[in-house]
């Protein structure tokens, strides 16, 4: 199983745990305390600043994350600095550099200069590291002065692991002096081995396919660690780009680090890929692993959150043990570099370490530069000041996006024969969020930072398998939206103002209606109160009748897909794709890939026809330039409500 959580619920929420030390005094005569810090996740975010909304932030950046690193250096007299993956894509400033300024031969990545300048041990590649292809990854990792080691993504394969010829070396082992009780200096080799998901083939098979293949996690540490152990390895550290799953190894999983961990000769695991946090309650009751003890598959282990949101630190205490160094004792905690309050106000706990902020801050300002101006164009308004009333064209872009990326992931697997519909909700509709929460961006140029008012939320796409039935049901609790209304009523207030607009989802690829006349099917929280009612009718596919048999599937985000707003056929039984990219990087894609994009609304969706009604509903005062535009429908404009919003009266 893996954690089917929305992510931004755990954006630097967790307070690592306050470890009891045994490392707190010296350790005793032949023996020595080895501090291991883990990054990992880092999605390119040096600076606390978010891109999308152009403005600082304190949950995110490794200028922060390295101020814990160098206040740990400065207490200890062994330590390891280690990044544990995706740290070339997911924020504008990885788009920028590849899709705008560059990779030449010999250009440096500005998060490898910053990790330059704080001095990594060592690093290991994510799944995100391949989303620019292969030749921009290599050129980007020729610049890190540290070694980056991945075990199993191969060149050519051979006849075992250990045979493989892999596209970086799958291991490192680090000779240093480590400082002992007694203050003595004395060697140890330190190996470091690492690891990706190897669904990477499937997340990005038009950079891979024929170029590199990916081996089983699990399979390929039970080959390389004894030849670690062989060449003299005191210590191995598994740099795990791969979640905290399942307890049991089944091949090919996608998040392994439990089964791996469990590898003899493996002393201690560093996680990520998840975006999660280890330890911390996330993983209490979880089968394989110890939150109090800081173990995964019984190992010492941590999860450093993401985008630089927590540095992980693994302590082991190690005697000498003859000839070589074994574990004593350990301790693994995650520290946070901010705090969520009671009031969701984030507190900052660390300041920034100014180097990091120094050695790239000429990108920084590029890339402000990049996400103020245009990446393409739009040739609608893309506006949300009707998504609840009609469809739009802020809605339809978004479809659109999933439709495109979602149809060329599933190309070539079993479900490539299936018709694809899209699902999605306008985020920024007003509601709590006021009469100015609307998306609008006018015609003509479309920045990164607009992206932002597109999709609110750091979501990554995926994909269900549904029956006719569920994509009927799903759009009956979609309907929830709207209040019961009389034929014939006069100024019914249209929108129910306790269903919240991201459980609105419209659904692309079939056509249909709304049947105001009928009661909702499903309540608030998606418990069935109506079972005889419809309020979908006409639902059609491809000009015919929805066969409640048909197979469909849907393009929808991690937070739906997982049943988020528990719709029917996405309660998480029903997911076939599960995407490592988010849905606003695929819009940004899509923008740039299309150059123009036309998100013009398809009116796929309408009123069931109410002769003699009229429908009053509040939106955004800037609403009123666009209201002639809405097809299928007058709207005019009806009055100021007392909170702000604009009122507009729809005559059915
Ligand atoms: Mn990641
Ligand atoms: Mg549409």
């Amino acid at each position: 199983m893996s954690l089917r959580l929305n992510r931004r619920h755990f954006i630097a929420g967790s307070a690592g745990l306050i470890a009891m030390h045994p490392f707190s005094v010296n350790a005793a005569s032949g023996q020595a305390h080895l501090r291991l810090m883990e990054t990992t996740d880092l999605h390119v975010h040096v600076f606390p600043y978010d891109y999308y909304a152009d403005r600082p932030v304190d949950t995110v950046g490794l200028s922060r994350t390295a101020s814990i690193i160098e206040g740990v250096r400065a207490e200890s007299t062994n330590s390891l600095l280690l990044d544990n993956g995706d740290f070339l894509q997911g924020n504008p400033m990885g788009d920028y550099i590849a899709y705008e300024r560059g990779m030449n031969e010999g250009d440096m990545h500005p998060v490898i200069t910053a990790m330059n300048t704080l001095g990594f041990d060592a690093s290991t590649l994510g799944n995100h590291e391949f989303n620019y292809g292969i030749s921009f990854l290599m050129k980007s990792v020729a610049g890190a002065a540290f070694p980056v080691v991945s075990a199993n993504v191969v060149k050519e394969m051979g006849a075992s692991p250990t045979a493989d010829t892999t596209l970086l070396p799958p291991y490192t082992i680090l000779e240093r002096e480590i400082i002992d009780g007694d203050g003595n200096a004395a060697p140890i080799k330190i190996g470091l081995i690492g690891f990706v998901p190897p669904q990477i083939m499937n997340w990005d098979r038009k950079h891979l396919e024929g170029n590199v293949q990916a081996r089983d996690i699990v399979e390929t540490a039970r080959a390389y660690v004894p030849q670690m152990i062989e060449e003299g390895a005191d210590i191995i550290v598994a740099l795990s780009h791969s979640g905290i799953g399942g307890a049991e190894a089944e091949y090919g999983m996608e998040n392994a680090s439990i089964p791996l961990a469990a590898v003899d000769g493996i002393d201690a695991i560093l996680t990520g890929h998840s975006h999660l946090v280890f330890p911390s309650s996330n993983y209490d009751d979880w089968a394989g692993v110890d939150v109090a003890a800081g173990t995964i598959g019984g190992k010492p282990g941590v999860m450093a959150g993401f985008w630089g949101s927590h540095m992980g630190l693994v302590d082991l205490l190690i005697e000498r043990d003859g000839s070589s160094w074994r574990v004593l004792s350990h301790t693994a905690e995650a520290r946070p570099i901010s705090r969520r309050e009671e009031d969701r106000s984030i507190t900052p706990l660390v300041e920034d370490f100014e180097p990091v902020l120094a050695s790239i801050q000429d990108v920084h300002d590029e890339t402000l530069a990049y996400v103020r101006t245009a990446v393409g164009k739009t040739a609608a308004p893309l506006h949300s000041y009707f998504a609840l009333v009609a469809d739009d064209p802020s809605v339809q872009i978004v479809s659109n996006a999933q439709l495109w990326y979602i149809a060329d992931q599933l190309t070539g697997t079993e479900y490539a024969g299936l018709p694809i519909l899209s699902a999605t909700a306008p985020f920024k509709a007003g509601g709590r969020g006021g009469p100015e929460y609307f998306t609008d961006v006018p015609v003509g140029d479309v920045a990164i930072k607009n992206v932002a008012d597109l999709y609110l939320y750091p979501n990554t796409v995926r994909a269900v398998k549904v029956t006719g039935a569920q994509v009927k049901d799903w759009l009956e609790r979609s309907a929830g939206m709207f209040n019961q209304v009389d034929a014939g009523a006069t100024d019914a207030i249209l929108l129910n103002p306790d269903f919240p607009s991201y459980n609105f989802d419209v659904m692309d690829g079939v056509t249909y209606q709304i049947d105001l006349t009928q009661p909702s099917k499903f309540d608030r929280e998606g418990a069935v109160i109506n079972p005889d009612a419809n309020r979908i009718v006409n639902l059609q596919f491809d000009g015919q009748p929805v066969d409640p048999e048909q197979e469909f599937i849907i393009a929808t985000n991690n937070y739906r897909a997982s049943g988020g707003g528990s719709f029917p056929g996405a309660l998480g039984d029903t997911i076939i794709f599960e995407g490592p990219d988010t849905n606003r990087d695929v819009i940004v894609r899509y923008i740039v890939e299309q150059g123009t994009i036309d998100p013009k609304a398809d009116a796929n969706w309408s009123f069931a026809p109410l002769p003699d009604t009229s429908l009053m509903f509040e939106t955004g005062p800037a609403g009123a330039a666009y209201a002639d535009s809405v097809e299928g429908m007058t709207i005019t404009p009806a009055g100021t409500s007392d909170s702000g919003f604009a009122l507009f009266r729809i005559e059915m």
